[in-house]
Parts: structure tokens; sequence; C-alpha cells
């Protein structure tokens, strides 16, 4: 935000420069082919030039990383001067990053105050570097509504859904910081070569090979955003990122699930924990409301599944909780004819947790169970947990407001979640 000196002369009386906060002009970092075409014409590019346009920004954007206009050599340097004026290529603030002795990289992220919002809220983004491959894990909320009782984020009231370009925005930041465009950032090199030269990064060179929704928030009750979003990530001329290599992970909304499958089309993980429905009600509440039964109809219904696309079910290992042999078998059971992966992944945990994690033994004796069931390596390493950057250990410092101060009301489905 620039604090700009307020050139009008000061009153006699007054002995101090006066300094006028100009608001923040509005960023393209994340927007959509429709926002990008909505904001060329708002500053007065004729309809006949819009797309042409809008295809340059997008590779500048999504293939370059262009983070100032200055560098989109093929645009005119009057439509360049007036995009300048009007707008901007900012991502997200970056409050802390921390890098794990494991190599993973934890964002905590500022986002841009909206009208409702009490104060800017922070998100958590993290990036973790495997041999073969690089996993970028995103928000899609800020806090959640419903609560998990093993979930740090469960504990933390859902501030607001984050909009489609916050959602894209993570993946901007995430590749600038770790170095992961096609050429050396384009807002930095004078005379970069144009988008259409085609250096684009190998897929096998890319740092970011997979997007996984399995941050803060339940990507389901922000259907809309999430969606545009991942529309943005998969685009074959920009960020390219299959929707084969992009997991929407959730807790169970059945009825968004088929309709995912349908609209979106990427692939499935549910967070499911339990094998009956008693301890389930328990550990993920939202089961009262959509019990396993139905969760594992709207699985063997979700479009496109087959061998080649199969659903990944997420199993945390809760001490003398859900980490029985009979607990494994069922699991096993309740599965069967379903197109699976298992990954068992060991609490990871958080101050004031009411659970530990299963003892490493225990884990291997169930992992025993769901392998000689033909599930190949179903145990998850805990990544950056010195960081607290482990799946469920997220939760940003942001203001807790009550229900009733709340920004974003959560709307049609989310409300229904209730918790929080
Ligand atoms: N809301 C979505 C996605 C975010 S949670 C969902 O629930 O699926 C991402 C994953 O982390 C889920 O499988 C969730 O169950 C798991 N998780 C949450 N808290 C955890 C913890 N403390 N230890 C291990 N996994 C946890
Ligand atoms: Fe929300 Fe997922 Fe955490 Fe449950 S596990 S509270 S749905 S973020």
């Amino acid at each position: 935000m620039a604090l700009v000196i307020d050139p009008s002369p000061a009153p006699a009386s007054a002995q101090t420069v006066s300094q006028v906060i100009s608001p923040p002009k509005p960023s393209l970092a994340g927007a959509s082919r429709d926002d990008l075409r909505l904001a060329l014409l708002q500053i007065g590019v004729p309809e006949k030039q819009v797309r042409m346009r809008v295809s340059q920004l997008w590779s500048w954007i999504y293939v370059r990383g262009a983070a100032s206009f200055d560098a989109m050599t093929d645009v005119s340097k009057e439509l360049r001067a007036r995009l300048k004026a009007h707008y901007s290529l900012a991502r997200p603030d970056i409050v802390t990053e921390q890098v794990s002795t494991d190599g993973t990289r934890k964002w905590l992220l500022r986002l841009e105050r909206q009208p409702n919002d009490a104060k800017a809220p922070e998100i958590e983004t993290v990036y973790i570097p495997e041999a073969d491959r690089g996993t970028l894990c995103i928000s899609s909320q800020v806090g959640c509504t419903l609560n998990c009782t093993f979930c740090h984020t469960g504990t933390q009231r859902l501030v607001r859904n984050l909009t489609a370009q916050e959602i894209v925005g993570q993946i901007l930041l995430a590749r600038d910081r770790i170095g992961d465009w096609a050429l050396p950032k384009a807002g930095n090199v004078a005379g970069a070569a144009t988008p259409q030269d085609k250096c684009l990064l190998p897929d096998s060179e890319r740092k970011i090979t997979n997007i996984v929704l399995m941050g803060m928030g339940e990507p389901l009750y922000n259907f809309a955003h999430v969606k545009e979003a991942i529309d943005v990530a998969a685009d074959g001329e920009g960020l390219s990122v299959s929707k084969r290599r992009i997991t929407l992970s959730t807790s169970g909304i059945v009825p968004e699930i088929g309709r995912w499958g349908t609209e979106a089309g990427t692939m499935l993980a549910i967070s499911l924990h339990a094998t009956n429905d008693v301890l389930r009600d328990e550990l993920v509440p939202i089961n009262r409301k959509y019990p396993i039964a139905a969760l594992l109809k709207a699985c063997r219904d979700y479009p496109g599944l087959s061998n080649a696309k199969r659903i990944t079910f997420e199993y945390v290992m809760l001490k003398g909780v859900n980490d029985s042999l009979p607990e494994a078998r069922a699991l096993v059971r309740l599965l069967a004819g379903i197109p699976a992966k298992i990954n068992l992944i060991p609490f990871n945990p958080w101050p004031g947790a009411p659970y530990e994690c299963s003892d490493w033994e225990q884990i291997e004796r169930f992992a025993e169970v769901v392998n000689k069931a033909g599930y190949a390596s179903p145990v998850r390493t805990p990544r950056g947990r010195d960081i607290q950057a482990a799946c469920g250990q997220l939760r940003s410092a942001s203001v807790k407001l009550r229900a009733s101060e709340r920004s974003v009301p959560p709307t049609g489905a989310a409300a229904e979640g209730g918790g929080g």
C-alpha cells in the first residue's frame, strides 16, 4: 500500500506534512480470463482488441509470472501505462516464511482486507518437495465452519471464503518464492523474451507438480470460487497444472461431491478417519448430516472413477481411538469395490489437542492389514512438523470473530455445517 504525500500546500498553522493513504489498486494476479476482459474494457480497450490483449496478459501473468506491467514488451507502451495506472499484479503479503529441516516451506499470508473484514485475514500455504514431485497445499477458506475434533483449523472459526483470486494468488506466490517460472521473472528482466518464444519450463523441471486443496477450510463449502481458481490453475496456456495432479480433499459434503466431479473433474480425497458412524459422528461431526453409507455412495458414483483415477481415503491415526486391527479390517471391507488409495496419516499434534498419535508399531500393524488387502505404501510421512506445517496443524492468527461478527455469513450449504 503506497503512502502518498499530499501535494496540496499544508495550511500555515500545520507544522507536519499531511499524508494520504491511497487505496491499493486492484490486482490482476489470480484473475480469470473474464476478470481480465472486464478489467481491460474498464480502462477503455476497444472490444475488438480485448481477446488478443487477454491472451497476452494471460501468458505474462501465468506463464512468466510477471509481477509488473513494464515487462510486457509485446503490449504497447501506452496500454502498459494505462494498466499500471489502474491495476497492480500484487500477490498476497507474506507475513512469515518458514523453511523446515526437511525442505517443507510454510507461508503465513495476509490477504487484502475486504469491506466486511474486521482486519486483514491470514491464511497458510505449504510447499512440500519430494524426490519425484513437489506438492503445494493451498487453503480455500480462512478458518473452517466444521469442527473436526482432531484438526487445529477446526478450532478456528470461519472468517470468510477466499476469493478465486486469493486461491490462485497462493500458487503465484509459491512459484515466485521457489523460482518456478518459465524464465527469470519477467517483471525483473528488461527486454525479456515474449511469451510467444514458448520457453516453457518442461513438466519434468517444474517444482510444483501437484496441488492439493488440503490447507485451511472445507473447499466444497466454497465451491464456486474453488472451481474458478482450479480452472485458472489447470488452463493449458497458463499455469498448466493438469487436473489429474490436482486433488480436492473434503470432509464429506455429499451433495457437492458428484457436482464437483462433473464440473471440475479433479482427483478426490475423502477424510474418512473412522469406519463406523458412532465414531465418525464424533471425529468429523458433518457425518451426522452425511453418514458413511451416503458418503461412500457418492464416492462410488464419482464421475470418471476408475483404476487410473482412484479416490484417496485419508485416515488419521489416533492412539486408542480408531487404530485397532479390527478397524483396519473394517476399513478394507468398507472400501471394497471402490477404486481407492488409502493414506494413513500419523496424527499431527497441536497445542491442547485432545488426541495422541498412534504408536509407530501400531501404525505398521494397521498398515500391514491394509497392504495385504492390496493397497500400496499407505502411510503418509509427516512433513514440516517442526514448523507446524503438517496436515491439520494450520491455523492462522486471524482474529476469531463471534458468529454475529463474521464478515461473510456462511452461505447456503456452508451455513449448514454449523459449529466453527
Ligand atoms: N477440509 C478438508 C481439507 C482440509 S483438511 C478436509 O477435511 O478434507 C486436510 C486433511 O488433513 C484432512 O484429511 C484432515 O482430516 C487432515 N487433518 C486435519 N487435522 C489433522 C491432524 N491434526 N493430523 C493429521 N491430519 C489432519
Ligand atoms: Fe475443516 Fe477439514 Fe479441519 Fe474438518 S479437517 S475442521 S473439514 S479443515
